[in-house]
């Protein structure tokens, strides 16, 4: 079996267009337009091309962006104040923190201090504690993105086993929800289960997002499954040209699974769509 590609970005494309026409609409109704305010701290290069590729995605579709770029050196009560200002901006419909911040930061204080209604990371203690409870507001959207693409290849959930490595708050716990309440079962696996291979050979669905480069080769994977890799490393090869690396040996794992994500090229370009998405959103529900 070779697997079939799950093309994020065409994916992407397409939820592009659905939201461009939303925009549209919105835009003749109210006669303003959905707004985007990135926070960006210091001047790690990765979140730098982060924020810009969230900014062009965002004139694509005709949402209004403005990134606000504080030093490195900025304390947490200046970065608290940007925000603030943010907070009570009525042009500004979502907000955003491009993480990581730097060390010296409280991240959960700054996360707390973005209005829960312009929360379009979805990570605020009340919107993630609202997705707990089965009453989501704004989501996270690397969740939304890998559920997304799963969906695309994969229509109902319903009583398959999915196996996500990793337990962040950022991407594996909130993912874990909301393929639970998809109906599957979930096994949320991380650096201290016992045996990994063990526990994914068990799914139907294999979710990676660990930050480990190739931590999944064929022998993880079970015959059929689909592979979603959320991985991504910044590396330099031999010859000094830098790459990217997924959490999945693709070349290896493309032999046993059904359907797989690339990366670059899956669940990165899906997860810029759903920012723009849950922008548009929180626009439609101010
Ligand atoms: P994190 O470091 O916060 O969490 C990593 C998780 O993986 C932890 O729960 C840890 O227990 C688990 N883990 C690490 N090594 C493991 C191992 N060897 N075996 C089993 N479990 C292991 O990272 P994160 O923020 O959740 O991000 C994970 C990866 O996804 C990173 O590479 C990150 O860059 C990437 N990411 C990609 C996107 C995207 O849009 N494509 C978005 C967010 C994060």
């Amino acid at each position: 079996m070779v697997a079939k590609l799950i093309d994020g970005h065409v994916q992407a494309l397409l939820l592009y267009r659905e939201i461009a026409a939303q925009v549209e609409n919105f835009k003749a109704a109210k006669g303003y337009t959905p707004g985007l305010a990135v926070v960006l701290v210091g001047d790690n290069p990765s979140s730098q091309i982060y924020v810009e590729n969230k900014r062009k995605a965002c004139a694509q579709v005709g949402i209004t962006s403005q990134v606000h770029h504080l030093p490195k050196t900025a304390s947490q009560e200046e970065i608290i104040r940007k925000i603030n200002t943010l907070n009570a901006d009525e042009a500004i419909h979502g907000i955003l923190i491009q993480l990581p911040l730097p060390e010296s930061i409280d991240g959960l204080s700054v996360i707390s201090a973005v209005a829960p209604h312009k929360d379009v990371d979805g990570l605020h203690p009340l919107n993630l504690g609202l997705l707990f409870m089965g009453r989501p507001n704004l989501i996270p959207c690397t969740p939304l993105a890998c559920r997304h693409l799963i969906k695309s290849v994969l229509p109902s959930l319903k009583g398959k086993c999915a196996v996500i490595v990793g337990r962040s708050f950022l991407v594996g716990r909130p993912l874990g929800v909301l393929l639970s309440f998809e109906n599957a079962t979930v096994v949320q696996a991380h650096s201290h289960t016992a045996n990994l291979v063990e526990e994914c050979r068990r799914a139907d669905i294999l979710v990676v997002a660990a930050g480990s480069p190739r931590l999944i080769t064929k022998e993880h994977v079970k015959q059929g499954a689909v592979v979603i890799d959320v991985g991504i490393t910044r590396g330099t090869d031999s010859k000094g040209s830098k790459h990217i690396m997924g959490d999945v040996d693709f070349e290896e794992v493309q032999e046993v699974a059904s359907y797989l994500t690339p990366v670059p090229g899956g669940v990165g370009p899906m997860t810029i769509a759903y920012l723009l998405q849950n922008t548009l959103t929180a626009a439609q529900k101010s």
